[in-house]
């Protein structure tokens, strides 16, 4: 049987707008094409993952019960347009706390793999931070910077990080994705 084909998705700056550690409900927003893009990408038979490191709760800004609060906010948002996100990586820690769940660690990838029988050659990291990149050359994904959220800075950061393509937004990184369909080794 194939293994299945999951898109990691970034979500502060990818997903949603990032003003900065966003955690409040009320500066939720959804960033422009995200639910037509990943539309796109399910109906190509892609899976959905969030990955993302909020060392906000660490630093102690916000609570986890705060991430949770935004976060069932998008979940819901996304649902309501026929977008399932089938699991949600969440790194809490400082840093410099050398936990192995911080991307780019690829421990929540190599987690995911083991649960959802995925086949990482086939897959995908999408974020607007180098750090996304790294992870998904850590995890041996395809990796997409975006230049929404902080991509215009963080593009000057990847150093010698192999990455397959840098785009505008999301919508552009389905785009990449439909067109440069990574070998499936089944
Ligand atoms: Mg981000
Ligand atoms: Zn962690």
């Amino acid at each position: 049987m194939d293994r299945a084909r999951f898109v990691f998705l970034d979500r502060d700056g990818t997903l949603v707008h990032d003003g900065g550690y966003v955690h409040k409900v009320e500066d939720y927003r959804l960033l422009p094409g995200v639910v037509e893009a990943l539309r796109s990408l399910r109906d190509a038979g892609f899976r959905f993952a969030i990955v993302t490191n909020q060392s906000g709760i660490g630093r102690g800004l916000y609570t986890e019960a705060d991430f949770e609060r935004f976060q069932r906010r998008l979940l819901d948002d996304l649902e309501a347009g026929s977008i399932a996100i089938e699991a949600t990586y969440m790194c809490p820690h400082l840093p410099d706390a050398r936990c192995t769940c911080r991307k780019p660690e690829p421990q929540s990838l190599l987690d995911a793999r083991d649960r959802f029988a995925i086949d990482l050659a086939a897959s995908w990291v999408i974020g607007d931070h180098a750090v996304d990149v790294r992870l998904a050359a850590n995890a041996g994904c395809g990796g997409i910077l975006l230049l929404t959220g902080h991509g215009a800075e963080e593009r000057h950061k990847l150093g010698d990080t192999p990455v397959d393509a840098i785009v505008a937004d999301l919508p552009a990184a389905a785009h990449h994705i439909l067109t440069h369909e990574r070998s499936v080794r089944s």
